[in-house]
């Protein structure tokens, strides 16, 4: 295998060190002169390998080192073939017997091998073993000819003619060939890039480049912590010793091990300098002043029908000092569904819009961003500010015109959707941006808004979600917070049932009844997670269902499916009731008029998919059924339950369940039962769901960490931290050089 270098790979004029060329043109040179025997191996020519190295993000040696192997095998010793059972993978030698090309049941190379004296006997007997290939090339045969001896690696299986290994690695050495001496590392890989090649390369990074394995991290910052020094624990990371306890194979493989502790801190440490070193840039920018003058705001408030909540009262001060420094602003608004967000952000954006500056305001979803168009049009009338309305679907015209408005200024609030992201959009005078739903934005949308269209300008990020602790500290550790902790007075809790499908018509029944008090409804459809097709037929028969039941004049009755529910002694007769149907495949116009019914109380009930999840606010909705409810994500109930109990009359949720529900659905339906705070229900989702799912990551496929794990290294975040501070307080020049190794050529650690 370790053939010598080639002569010309030898001769040739050294390149600077670490960079890729000095890495590919001998290990190119090496690929395509040999391994005839490894098809995957041959046809990495130097351009393709590196290629294939950028795809993995490895731009310099160093990165190759940070490449760390997924798991190992072990080629350090042999498996006699008589020893060999079924299910095992493992190493195994022997002389190639022979070796031909079958065509049944399709063409395949089959080669015999057999070790000591066994050679040529019957195939049925141990001491030998069948190689069986169904892809190969003409030179495998070659490679494999009677008398070669092979090293083959794979699992072993019960054949029709004896053991075998299909597809093997395998190699033509030496008879008595030296074995590794380390287990071999399994690297991530990407298409055409072989095992072997990263091995090499990766061997040669450790062995030739003392800057690659440098310790970038001061003595006094690792002794204290008993950490391992990085030379170490990459090495011992790309080629432990084999045989290794249980205990420390265990280690190795859950990540546990100090060598990987190691590198795990090494990259938080490295993460926390690249937030701290944003926040110091962020610090350095100026953002225009936005004192304001109190006319607008004050104007607000006097003519909004409630009176700020202490908690509203705190964070509007928190937010209006933040607006007049000439730091720009990163704040993130916490506040459970209902808290009352909206009207923090619209005073704002008045402060911004006093000052003589212009204000975008975006939410996640067409519906909830023309929500606060209408209310903030209604809150504004009269006053002097002019808004403009943006969303993907707007018509040409109309988007010319407000793109224009905005552009001259002549607009200085636009509202919309993600639609205000785009390039197109200018806003000249923009002095803060807000952000409602905040972590409803996939990753790659918020990194937009926090590059450098909207650089200078204030950003107020607003969440029903609250972030997790270890996010806190690691992705938002730049955002300073706000908490909006207490509801506005005279909300009743929203109660909640569980009820199950069978006894669906009582739930029914409630909405009949609400709506004949002059209430309104929700009536969610079931999530169907894998054919939206799917879910919009059910969202379609449940609106014909509900109509033929409510919408028509007709006596109170039971289902006829129902028999746990009795019919009250007094014969009720209610009015027809007209119900709406609202999904997320309509046409703007179309639910923009459904919603403005629902607001207007023209439309009683509501049929929904979770297209009203987000932010959709009609007080007097005091009702809501939930389909299905076993199907949605605890956040997601949450925020559904949220719709209802924003007035003061008393609020139901009727989560229906279909049977049997599993342990888990079980579980979870009872934390959405038994608490009403989004805080603890977030708490409880993270355990059930991870923390991947709150950051979008999903969406988005960016990694975050490589390493670290956000749930299980918290305490290892803990003293990134602590490390992160001291180190550049005590050695910037070290800070620099670590962050040199993490971040290579990439921007920065993404900031969600
Ligand atoms: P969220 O924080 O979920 O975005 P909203 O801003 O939509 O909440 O507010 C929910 C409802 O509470 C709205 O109808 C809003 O007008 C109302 N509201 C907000 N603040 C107060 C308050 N201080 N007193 C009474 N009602 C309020
Ligand atoms: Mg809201």
């Amino acid at each position: 295998m370790n053939k010598p270098r080639s002569k010309s790979a030898n001769d040739a004029p050294a390149a600077p060190s670490g960079s890729i060329a000095d890495l590919v043109t001998p290990a190119s040179k090496r690929a395509t002169e040999s391994s005839p025997r490894d098809p995957k191996g041959k046809a990495a020519s130097g351009r393709g390998l590196q290629d294939q190295l950028v795809r993995l993000g490895i731009m310099r040696d160093q990165d190759l080192v940070l490449h760390l192997p997924l798991r190992y095998e072990d080629h350090t010793r042999v498996v006699p073939l008589r020893a060999l059972a079924p299910g095992m993978t493992t190493q195994a030698e022997g002389t190639v017997v022979n070796v031909d090309i079958q065509y049944r049941p399709r063409r395949q190379l089959v080669a015999l091998i057999a070790d000591g004296e066994e050679r040529a006997a019957d195939p049925q007997r141990a001491g030998q073993l069948i190689l069986r290939f169904f892809h190969f090339y003409p030179n495998t045969q070659k490679a494999l000819a009677p008398g070669k001896r092979v090293r083959v690696f794979g699992e072993v299986r019960d054949g029709h003619f004896g053991r075998e290994i299909v597809h093997p690695q395998f190699k033509v050495i030496e008879p008595g060939a030296v074995l590794p001496d380390r287990l071999t590392p399994v690297y991530p890989t990407t298409a055409g890039l072989a095992q072997e090649t990263l091995r090499k390369l990766t061997a040669r990074a450790l062995a030739s480049e003392p800057a690659s394995t440098a310790e970038t991290l001061p003595d006094w910052l690792i002794a204290r912590r008993h950490l391992w020094k990085f030379s170490d624990a990459v090495r011992f990371l790309h080629a432990p010793p084999p045989r290794l306890s249980q205990l420390t194979q265990h280690a190795l493989d859950e990540r546990t091990h100090p060598a990987w502790t190691r590198l795990k801190f090494d990259e938080l440490v490295a993460q926390q300098l690249s937030l701290k070193a944003h926040r110091k840039a962020r610090a350095a920018k100026r953002a225009p002043v936005l004192t304001g003058t109190g006319a607008l705001t004050g104007a607000l408030l006097a003519r909004v029908p409630f009176k700020l909540t202490r908690a509203q009262e705190r964070v509007w001060r928190e937010i209006k000092f933040d607006l007049a420094r000439t730091t720009p602003m990163q704040r993130l608004l916490q506040g459970d569904v209902g808290s009352g967000k909206t009207i923090v952000a619209a005073l704002a954006a008045l402060q911004a819009i006093e000052s003589g500056r212009q204000v975008a305001f975006m939410a996640p979803t067409e519906i909830l961003a023309e929500q606060h168009y209408r209310k903030l049009l209604q809150w504004l009338e009269g006053l002097p500010v002019q808004i403009a309305w943006l969303s993907g679907s707007l018509p040409a015209k109309q988007r010319k015109t407000a793109l224009a408005a905005m552009e001259s200024g002549d607009a200085m609030f636009a509202i919309g959707t993600h639609a205000l992201f785009e390039d197109e959009v200018l806003l000249p005078r923009l002095g803060l941006a807000i952000v409602d739903e905040q972590h409803r934005f996939g990753v790659a949308q918020r990194l937009k808004l926090r590059g450098k269209a909207m650089g200078e300008a204030h950003q107020l990020m607003m969440s029903a979600t609250p972030i997790p602790r270890t996010l806190a500290m690691t992705f938002y550790a730049d955002l300073d917070v706000s908490a909006l902790d207490e509801l506005p007075p005279g909300r009743t809790p929203v109660a909640t049932r569980l009820v199950s499908q069978k006894r669906r018509a009582e739930v029914v029944e409630r909405v009949r009844r609400a709506c004949a008090e002059g209430r309104q409804a929700y009536w969610v459809c079931p999530l169907i997670e894998e054919s939206e097709k799917l879910e919009l037929q059910t969202a379609v028969a449940l609106h014909a269902e509900l109509t033929a039941t409510l919408g028509g004049q007709r006596r109170l009755s039971p289902s006829p499916d129902s028999t746990a529910w009795r019919p009250r002694r007094e014969k009720v007769v209610s009015d027809p009731i007209s119900v709406g149907l609202l999904h997320g495949r309509m046409k703007p116009d179309e639910k923009a008029a459904v919603m403005a019914g629902f607001v207007a109380g023209a439309v009683q009930v509501l049929v929904a998919t979770t297209v009203i999840e987000v932010g959709v606010d009609v007080p007097n909705a005091t009702l809501m059924a939930i389909e299905h409810a076993e199907r949605f994500g605890l956040a997601q109930l949450h925020q559904l339950r949220g719709r209802v109990g924003r007035g003061a009359a008393e609020s139901t949720c009727y989560l229906l369940f279909e049977e049997p529900l599993t342990d888990t659905a079980k579980a979870r339906l009872k934390v959405i039962f038994e608490n009403n705070d989004g805080f603890e229900i977030a708490r409880q989702d993270l355990i059930i769901r991870g923390p991947g799912e709150f950051l979008g990551a999903r969406q988005s496929g960016v990694p975050l960490l490589r390493f670290a794990d956000l749930e299980k290294d918290v305490a290892l975040i803990e003293q990134a931290r602590d490390a992160a501070d001291e180190l550049l307080q005590r050695d910037p020049a070290a800070a620099d050089a670590h962050l040199a190794r993490w971040l290579g050529g990439k921007e920065e650690f993404i900031k969600a």
